[in-house]
């Protein structure tokens, strides 16, 4: 199969909508990855999206819409969902939502919730009012890999599989929706993203993060968010997260780097922009600014597949605090490493 890159305009747009009525697949740009699309109420069409991306058939996709007018008869609305559909919408949530038999099994891997959001970014929007129908659409990357924020992400994955990428640009966010779950009990995050756990709770008083967000799943433990089971956001070499105190840190991944490359890897950091000057042997990956967490969101999946790009083979990064947004940054981060965490002074 040909795949065609366009920029986003009228004429792709009513090529992106036909395609997609056609049971077709379509990349498009939202604000926070490049989304792979389907008509989200054709199983077929559903089943093309695992089947292009390689993705586990237990892993359910998050439908999205462009009017909350779609969703009568599809799901039954959670009484808390509308204040945050007010406060959030268009936006980076997803909100879980029991679902009618309308919704193929296949989009949900047979769970009773299906995942709904409304993207506010504007190629997304002109998208899904175009072809009028809910679209099921996970993160356009081939299973396991980090999420693409460019059109070229998405092709470098994609290519011959797809018959059409929409070019909007790089996305806004860098990281996938935060997924919440008020269906039963506290609110509860499933996932972190760009709306946080803070301003969540402004909306709904408390608001619980679930445990798995900054750990693997422990033997026998139920996903309460499938996606969580999976080695993902990884790049092809190891990565080994470093803590500690800012000096220890920056000694820390000098250190570790040296070693390395003396056992005959390719090493290099990911650090903080203020950092990159004393690394600067260690092919540092600038991925923003410490005091800029938002900055660190936006470059890491970009910054995690340009290390495939370069062959590093073993990759020492820096963290950030696991509070806002940098909640979201650690468990893709955390995910990336598959939790592997050294601490800087047991190496200094
Ligand atoms: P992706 O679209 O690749 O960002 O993946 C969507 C993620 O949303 C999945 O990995 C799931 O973890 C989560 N998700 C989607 N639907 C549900 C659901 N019904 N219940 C719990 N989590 C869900
Ligand atoms: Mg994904």
């Amino acid at each position: 199969m040909q795949t065609q890159v366009l920029p986003a305009n009228e004429e792709s747009l009513a090529l992106a909508a036909r395609l997609l009525r056609e049971g077709q697949l379509v990349a498009f740009p939202t604000e926070t990855v490049y989304g792979l699309g389907a008509n989200a109420l054709d199983a077929e069409a559903v089943k093309a999206i695992f089947a292009a991306k390689g993705r586990p058939a237990d892993n359910p996709l998050i439908a999205h819409i462009w009017d909350r007018a779609q969703l009568e008869g599809l799901v039954e609305i959670p009484d808390a969902a509308p204040a945050l559909m007010d406060a959030f919408w268009p936006g980076p949530l997803t909100i879980l939502m029991p679902r009618t038999s309308r919704v193929p099994d296949v989009v949900t891997a047979g769970l009773d919730t299906v995942a709904i959001r409304m993207p506010s970014h504007p190629v997304a929007r002109a998208m899904l009012r175009a072809c009028g129908l809910p679209i099921a659409a996970p993160s356009a990357n081939r299973s396991g890999k980090p999420s693409p924020t460019t059109a070229e992400h998405v092709r470098v994955d994609m290519d011959g599989r797809i018959p059409l990428i929409l070019d909007g640009g790089p996305c806004d966010v860098g990281l996938e929706s935060t997924v919440i779950d008020v269906t039963h009990g506290t609110p509860t995050i499933l996932r972190p993203g760009g709306v946080t756990q803070a301003m969540l709770e402004q909306v709904l008083g408390r608001v619980e993060v679930a445990g798995s967000v900054l750990r693997p799943l422990q033997a026998g433990e139920k996903a309460l968010s499938p996606g969580m089971r999976y080695r993902h956001y990884s790049p092809d070499g190891q990565v080994t997260l470093v803590e500690g105190d800012e000096a220890d840190v920056v000694r820390a991944l000098g250190l570790l780097c040296a070693q390395a490359e003396a056992n005959g890897h390719r090493a290099c950091v990911m650090c903080f922009s203020e950092h990159t000057a004393a690394l600067a042997k260690w092919r540092p990956h600038d991925i923003g600014s410490r005091s800029e967490p938002e900055e660190v969101a936006h470059r890491l999946f970009d910054t995690l597949r340009r290390l495939d790009t370069e062959g590093m083979d073993v990759i020492f990064s820096e963290v950030v605090a696991p509070e806002g947004i940098g909640l979201a940054v650690m468990n893709r981060l955390g995910r990336a490493a598959s939790f592997h965490t050294i601490q800087a002074r047991d190496v200094v």
